[in-house]
């Protein structure tokens, strides 16, 4: 077990400076990092601050001045060290020994007011031993995506990172994938851990069986603390990290959510989603849609993210071996498949109204839906999003009244699969009191926000802030899918 020491900080009138650090991960000793410093940058104009993670670190967001945000994650004036973390992952299964944070560090662990130890992780803070041929840099527009999709995720109910924060810092970056110059901005993301599948390859690698211990030793005592002292601690860790895996793979599953690299070193250690690049919500069901343009085998497209996390899950087991008995590691992969079940169909019929999912007709109910989303390719979330705002007790009444005032049933009309969706929808609606209809209303309104983060809202808030630097559409589009989740809470 190890102890947790507080960190170096400076006694100042920051608010994030007097956080409650802990050096949980630095107090393992230097084999798992790298100290390093941060770029000093030309400009600092803070673009987002998160106030919504402020009461879960103890802070009043009035109190709070974008100062504080500037000096802390702009200037990075206050505290050391910043430990560039080491490890390695497959590569679109590659496996790729020369990794580590390239654009990143930690930046510190917090303890937060509901007892758990949160990462500060940075992104675009600089060069690190492990920035390749990199510049260790972050654009604008890579900031602003990330930001949007940990929001939008979040909404969704999702077990996700968030950014806490993200300061343009006045630098022209060249990218294959954008028009060149871009802005540059460095984020600050705030997420249960950055110990990633690879950081235990890397160790593996190394033939470092003692330093492999030591770390799970570590991660379940921080992150799987209710199995601290159980003496079966290491097959009981492996299996429910096995089940937060698969969790959150329905998870995004069911927001119709494509992470676009899936590679070992982006999947915590922890369960929780991280990390998000070219990622894309999905324009219509096809499990065949790649968000990655340089993804050309479709390795990590839409329907394939539950066997892969599967796969990457199988592969972990090669550095866990040095600490967990390889045959139970297989009983609790073997659960995989039916922890996916369960939370994809759990979320999938809360989409479709039903919290409460028992009833005799909800996997016909979902099997005709998914069936007839897949035959017409008519806009995924519009879908749920028109079934949330056009429900009425009517479609009790009488089949074909079953979204009939919204505007994609025309895309749908002649659909026999539709067809049977609806009388199935009126028939299961009879089933239900009257007085339960108003609690279907709320469940559809609940797990079908109206916004959907697809590829061309993001692109015309971009534009606005390429074009004009006009943030307010940027804003505007974080409320809207901010909206309505006040009562979505990540497990
Ligand atoms: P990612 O694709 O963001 O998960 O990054 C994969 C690896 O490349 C990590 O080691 C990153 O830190 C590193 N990396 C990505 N972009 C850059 C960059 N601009 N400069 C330096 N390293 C980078
Ligand atoms: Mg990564």
């Amino acid at each position: 077990m190890t102890q947790a020491k507080i960190s170096n900080y400076t006694n100042s009138n920051n608010p994030f400076l007097n956080l409650n650090y802990e050096s949980a991960l630095e107090s393992l000793g230097s084999d798992y990092f790298d100290e390093v410093a941060a770029e000093e940058f030309p400009q600092h104009i803070l673009r987002w601050r998160n106030d919504a993670l402020l009461p879960r670190l103890g802070l009043d967001p009035q109190v709070v001045k974008n100062e504080d945000f500037i000096t802390a994650f702009g200037k990075f004036e206050g505290r050391k060290p910043f430990l560039a973390l080491r490890y390695h992952g497959y590569q679109f299964g590659e496996y790729n020994s020369q990794l580590g944070d390239g654009r990143g560090f930690l930046y510190g662990q917090v303890r937060a007011t509901d007892g758990e130890l949160y990462d500060f992780g940075t992104k675009g803070s600089g060069r690190t031993p492990y920035s390749r041929g990199g510049d260790g840099m972050l654009t604008l527009k890579g900031g602003v995506r990330e930001v949007l999709a940990a929001e939008a995720l979040q909404r969704l109910g999702v077990r996700t990172s968030r950014c806490l924060s993200m300061v343009e810092t006045g630098l022209s970056l060249w990218r294959g994938d954008e028009p060149s110059p871009t802005r540059s901005s460095v984020m600050i993301r705030m997420s249960r851990s950055h110990i990633r599948f690879g950081t235990f390859e890397r160790l593996h690698y190394l033939q470092r069986p003692d330093l492999t211990k030591k770390l799970l030793d570590h991660v379940i005592e921080q992150y799987y603390p209710h199995l601290r002292g159980e003496k079966d601690r290491y097959p009981l860790f492996y299996g429910e990290l096995v089940k937060r895996v698969a969790e959150l793979v329905a998870q995004w599953m069911a927001a119709g959510f494509c992470h676009a690299v899936l590679n070992t070193d982006n999947m915590s250690i922890t369960g929780e989603s991280f990390d998000y690049g070219p990622y894309a919500f999905i324009p219509s069901y096809d499990p065949y849609f790649t968000a990655a343009y340089f993804d050309y085998y479709r390795r990590y497209c839409y329907g394939q993210q539950p066997s892969i996390c599967h796969l990457n899950l199988q592969m972990l087991q090669e550095p866990l071996k040095a600490v967990i008995d390889s045959t139970d590691m297989e009983v609790g992969l073997s659960r995989f498949g039916e922890y996916y079940q369960a939370e994809y169909r759990d979320l999938m019929l809360k989409k479709l109204g039903f919290e409460d999912s028992g009833f005799a007709e909800a996997d016909e109910l979902l099997e005709l839906a998914i069936a007839f989303l897949h035959d017409s390719q008519i806009g995924y979330h519009q879908f749920f999003a028109e079934m949330a705002r056009t429900f009425s007790i009517k479609w009790r009444d009488d089949p074909a009244l079953v979204m009939n005032t919204s505007d994609i049933v025309p895309a749908l009309g002649g659909s026999a699969i539709f067809d049977n969706w609806c009388l199935l929808y009126h028939k299961i609606l009879n089933n239900f009191d009257p007085d339960q209809i108003g609690q279907i209303a709320a469940t559809l309104a609940k797990y079908n926000p109206e916004t959907a983060l697809l590829r061309p809202v993001i692109e015309s808030v971009w534009e606005s802030i390429a074009q004009a630097d006009n943030w307010q559409p940027f804003n505007d589009l974080v409320q809207k899918l901010q909206a309505g989740g006040d009562d979505i809470s990540q497990k």
